[in-house]
C-alpha cells in the first residue's frame, strides 16, 4: 500500500520527490501559518520536561500538568530534591508517571554532572540523556533551533506515505528518506506542517481531499483514483 503511493505518483505524472518537496513546504506554511509545537514553555530546561512527558500522551494533557509542575521546578536540582513520590504525583495525569519520573531525574542528574545544569543541542548529546529516545531528541533540538533531523510522529508518518515521500514503515527509515529529500533548513518546521495538515485536513480515516492545497501533487488523492 505504502509502496504503492511513491509508484503511483510517478502513474499519474507528479514529478519527482525532489521536484514536488519545494511547493509542498510552500503551500502548506501558507496554509498553516500558525504550525508550531503545541507543548508550553518558557525555557530550554522546560522545553526537555514537557517533550519528555509527552510520551504516550496528548500535548493538551501535559500543558495542563507543567504550569503547576514548572512554578515547583525550576531548575534541575528541584526534581532531585523531593521524594520520587512526589515528583511522580505531580506528573501522574500524564501517564507511565513511574518510568517518566525516573527518567526525569535521570537526566537532570546528567544534567548537573555533565552539562552545567543546561540543556545540551546536539542530538548525540541529548540522545545520552536517560529516557531521551531519537524522537525526543529531535523535538528538542528542533524548538533550540538546532534541528538535526526530522521528527516523525503518526501524522508525518501517515503524511509521507501518502504523499508519496516515502515508502517506508519504520519511523527510522521513513526521517532517512526525509532528510534526503526535505531542505535542511526545513527540517524543524516541515513536521509542524505536516502534523498541523494531517489533524485539520489529511486525517487518517476521511482525508478531505477536496479541500487540500496539496490535492495536485498527492498521489493518495482520492479525487484522482
Ligand atoms: S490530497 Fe487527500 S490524501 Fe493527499 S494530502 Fe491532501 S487530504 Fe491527504
Amino acid at each position: 500500500m505504502v509502496r504503492s503511493y511513491v509508484r503511483e505518483a510517478r502513474r499519474r505524472g507528479l514529478g519527482r520527490r525532489r521536484e514536488r518537496i519545494g511547493p509542498i513546504v510552500e503551500r502548506l506554511a501558507a496554509e498553516h501559518a500558525d504550525a508550531e509545537i503545541a507543548l508550553r514553555f518558557r525555557s530550554d530546561l522546560e522545553l526537555l520536561v514537557s517533550v519528555m512527558l509527552s510520551a504516550q500522551t496528548t500535548d493538551v494533557n501535559v500543558n495542563k500538568v507543567t504550569p503547576a509542575l514548572f512554578a515547583k521546578y525550576r531548575r534541575p536540582e528541584d526534581y532531585l530534591g523531593v521524594p520520587v513520590e512526589e515528583l511522580e504525583r505531580d506528573i501522574y495525569t500524564t501517564g507511565f508517571f513511574r518510568q517518566k519520573a525516573k527518567a526525569i531525574r535521570g537526566t537532570m542528574r546528567m544534567l548537573i554532572e555533565e552539562y552545567d545544569g543546561e540543556v545540551p543541542r546536539t542530538l548525540a548529546e541529548l540522545v545520552r540523556l536517560p529516557g531521551v529516545a531519537r524522537k525526543t531528541a529531535n523535538v528538542v533540538a528542533a524548538e533550540l533551533g538546532h534541528a538535526q533531523g526530522v521528527v516523525v510522529d503518526t501524522h508525518v508518518r501517515r503524511l509521507s506515505q501518502r504523499l508519496g515521500l516515502t515508502r517506508q514503515e519504520d519511523p527510522v527509515r521513513i526521517e532517512r528518506d526525509l532528510i534526503r529529500v526535505v531542505p535542511r533548513e526545513d527540517w524543524a518546521r516541515f513536521p509542524h506542517l505536516l502534523i498541523w495538515h494531517g489533524r485539520r485536513v489529511c486525517d487518517a480515516r476521511r482525508p478531505l481531499c477536496e479541500q487540500c492545497v496539496l490535492e495536485d501533487l498527492c498521489p493518495s488523492s482520492r479525487l484522482r483514483a
